[in-house]
């Protein structure tokens, strides 16, 4: 089914309008991807970029072509957040009178570099942070008092120009004055707030452009009304809506992710001529918004969930969206609840994936097929459209009913879990004692955070074996071969902890979920992550069970070749699930803590196979918090609880490491205290130790690794730096409790680096012990 077909079939007098938030603009095949690196190494023109951005935005509006109003403006070269500050004339200083194009400035936000420059041009790139609750990261908006802002339209209005060419009704896409205060920092103690007078002109300029160019609509995104707002914020939105009435446009004000709960009548009695609503998250809002909105006001109903990959009930979605339909009638919108960004472009690129999982499944084109059928249902009846909801049924009860989503042993499994089982045997103290003594450690022990070099070598050769080219012990050996490397490099360098390297790992997440039962791989579900990153999450669809160990035999292998400790090396429940498209249809912790309960089998298999110290890493722990801080402590609950049951079925003298690759501790201290590992390794060198503060503060029981080593950078620290580092550790946390070790995972570097590397840290923590 495709829109472009149907196309003729919309009457053109619909009752209510269809429309879209935004589509993914990486291309199927990551089109822009390729282009925008291509650009970058210089082997591609910025016209020839610019071309194949044009291409890609032809053929998102052409999938898109049934629609009512398009939106035009969500494409980016990098990132619409970056976007929308050059349309706002604000520009860093740092780029400001530098050679080169619009488009050399605008990498130099972006990436600290243009294609062009040769050394002297970089600047420090613009930092990036995540895009509310998903995995999508935009450039941070810088305000300082310096701040002024102009309008700069020719981006947008040279898009809309393209939409019109070709005959589609385009709906600019634009984010919000307030959201986009709030979305930035200021560099200096300015209050964003203060910016707002100055930028409401900039805004009503546009819009008046945007009139004078034939545009009805303007979708404008405020999704921070979704979060908890200072009342000088809430009254910014007031001052803000106020000041863009009378330029031409109709606005729909445009909120998702969430549910608008206290913000919901002020939401609604802003002058605007439409609200989109998330009704997947929210859908408990409808009934309360249209009591509130003016009847002169559009409702756009986000009715299929932009955020996951499953296929919507559409016949349940109708049951309850008929009658909010008749109360509404024209002023009812369809939409997907967010923009599309953040799911896969098209389910027809999948040619391996298990048939009957793919039916259950819709990415961004398939979601928009999904609300078509709605629509056509709404306006002409169910009848018109009866094959599709029937196949939509079928697909549906295959899911309900398939014993490859539902295993009774594992549900079991969750039912039966006490609170005994994430409990340690012993408090830490007794463990630490019994520890000292079973491991025998020196003071400021030394270790890494498990990944060495991803070599070409190394990925040439787990590709070889995914074309079948390579079999499976020839795999091996070659694997066996790098980790032996890896042992003996860590040998001769002194490091007291060793770890086998994770050379046979493509992924720390998608390693774990290729085992488990419940995961399916998609080939091309890529989702943009930032500017050319894109992530291809793997899919939690079913029962999680554990058929077999996943890496016993690597590390058992690994521990074969030396007498030093070596550390078992797994991710933890929490971020294989943030990591993942997950189930819809139950609770995410009721899938972390099946998660949970096959890790700690591996956790077990490990200690049985005599592996006494284990690292379970939570990177991802952060990334499930929800947007409200009032929910925090429920999901914290859960997810620390599923670590806890990853973790403490071991003896007392096992020692559980875990490791978090980010530097904000401060609002999660409690929780990440009740985690209750022995040892946890952090991110730390970049901040002088200064996010120990909170350790300290805190009086954090156990054992700490604060990095001391920025794998981020290919520089070598040195001896001294370490030291100096340390010794500000030491200041905040007992000599006794700290560990000496990198920052993270070195994957990305090169030997050469690592080397060098990491013999200045255990030089460092030799000296460190002389201090005693
Ligand atoms: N053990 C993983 C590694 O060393 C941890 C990666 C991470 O925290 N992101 O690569
Ligand atoms: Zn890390």
């Amino acid at each position: 089914m495709s829109l472009q077909r149907q196309n003729k079939s919309l009457q053109p007098q619909a009752k209510s309008r269809l429309h879209n938030l935004g589509f993914p603009r990486i291309g199927a095949r990551r089109e822009l991807k390729f282009a925008q690196e291509a650009f970058w190494k210089g082997e591609k023109s910025e016209s020839e970029l610019l071309q194949t951005a044009s291409e890609l935005r032809a053929q998102n509006w052409k999938r898109q072509a049934g629609l009512d109003l398009i939106p035009v403006g969500d494409f980016s070269l990098y990132d619409q957040v970056l976007d929308l500050s050059f349309t706002l004339g604000n520009l860093p200083a740092r780029v400001q009178g530098l050679q080169g194009s619009e488009l050399d400035q605008y990498f130099r936000v972006a990436r600290g570099r243009s294609a062009n420059d040769s050394g002297c041009n970089c600047v420090h790139a613009g930092e990036m942070t995540k895009w509310f609750d998903t995995n999508y990261h935009y450039i941070v908006p810088e305000f300082s008092a310096e701040t002024r802002f102009s309008l700069n339209p020719s981006r947008l209005l040279a898009q809309i120009e393209e939409a019109q060419a070709r005959g589609h009704n385009a709906k600019p896409v634009l984010i919000g004055p307030v959201t986009y205060l709030l979305l930035g920092k200021s560099k200096d103690a300015t209050d964003p707030l203060s910016l707002l007078a100055q930028l409401l002109p900039v805004y009503a300029e546009l819009l008046g452009l945007l009139a004078e160019n034939g545009i009805e609509w303007v979708q404008i995104d405020e999704p921070t009304l979704v979060t908890e707002l200072a009342p000088q914020w809430q009254e910014a939105f007031r001052t803000a809506y106020g000041a863009l009435t009378n330029t031409g446009v109709k606005l729909l004000l445009t909120t998702y992710f969430g549910q608008l709960k206290e913000n919901l009548a002020l939401a609604c009695s802003l002058p605007v001529d439409g609200l989109h609503l998330d009704a997947v998250n929210a859908r408990d809002e409808v009934e309360p918004v249209i009591e509130q909105l003016s009847t002169d006001k559009v409702l756009s109903l986000g009715v299929v969930n932009g955020r996951n990959i499953w296929k919507t009930d559409l016949s349940a979605l109708l049951d309850w969206l008929e009658p909010v339909a008749a109360k509404l009638g024209s002023r009812l919108w369809i939409a997907p609840s967010c923009s599309l960004l953040h799911v896969p472009v098209d389910l027809a690129s999948e040619q391996k994936l298990d048939a009957e999982i793919r039916s259950w499944l819709a990415f961004a084109q398939q979601k928009l097929d999904e609300i078509w059928v709605i629509h056509s249902a709404l306006n002409n009846g169910r009848a018109s459209v009866a094959a599709e909801l029937a196949e939509n049924l079928a697909a549906l009860n295959s899911r309900r009913t398939s014993p490859r989503v539902h295993n009774p042993k594992v549900q079991n499994a969750v039912a039966a879990i006490d609170p005994g089982l994430g409990k340690r045997k012993s408090a830490y103290p007794q463990r630490a004692a019994l520890q000292r003594q079973t491991l025998n450690l020196p003071l400021y022990p030394t270790t890494t955070i498990g990944s060495f070099p991803q070599t070409q070598e190394i990925r040439q050769a787990r590709l070889a074996f995914r074309k079948g080219e390579l079999d499976a012990g020839d795999y091996t050996v070659r694997m066996q071969q790098e980790i032996k490397f890896a042992v003996k490099q860590q040998e001769a360098l002194g490091l007291d902890v060793l770890v086998h390297g994770e050379a046979e790992r493509n992924d720390m997440v998608e390693y774990f979920g290729e085992q488990l039962d419940g995961y399916a791989f998609s080939q091309f579900g890529w989702v943009q992550s930032y500017g050319s990153r894109c992530v291809k999450p793997p899919i939690l669809f079913g029962d999680i069970s554990r058929p077999k160990a996943m890496t016993v035999e690597w590390i058992k292998y690994a521990q074969s070749l030396t007498d030093k400790k070596m550390k078992g090396m797994l991710t933890g429940p929490v971020t294989i699930l943030n990591w993942s498209f997950v189930r819809d249809d139950q609770p995410r912790s009721h899938s972390c803590y099946q998660l949970a309960l096959a890790i700690r089998e591996e956790v077990q298999d490990l200690e049985r196979a005599g592996i006494d110290i284990i690292q379970i890493d939570e990177a991802a722990l952060r990334e499930g918090l929800p947007l409200r801080r009032s929910q925090w402590a429920e999901y914290l609950d859960w997810a620390v609880e599923s670590f806890r049951i990853s973790a403490n079925g071991v003896s007392d003298s096992t020692q559980i490491h875990t490791h978090m690759c980010y530097s904000e501790f401060n609002d999660i201290i409690e929780a990440i205290a009740h985690m209750d590992a022995d040892v946890i390794t952090i991110e730390t060198s970049r901040s002088d130790m200064e996010l120990l503060d909170v350790f300290d503060e805190f009086h954090y029981p156990n054992e700490i690794g604060p990095g001391v080593y920025d794998i981020h950078s290919p520089n070598i620290p040195s001896v001294e730096q370490m030291v100096k580092l340390m010794r500000l550790a030491a200041q905040r946390i007992p000599a006794e409790h700290l560990w000496v070790n990198p920052d993270c995972g070195l994957k990305t570097r090169q030997w050469s680096e690592v080397i060098p590397a990491l013999q200045n840290m255990v030089d460092a923590a030799r000296v460190l012990r002389e201090d005693r």
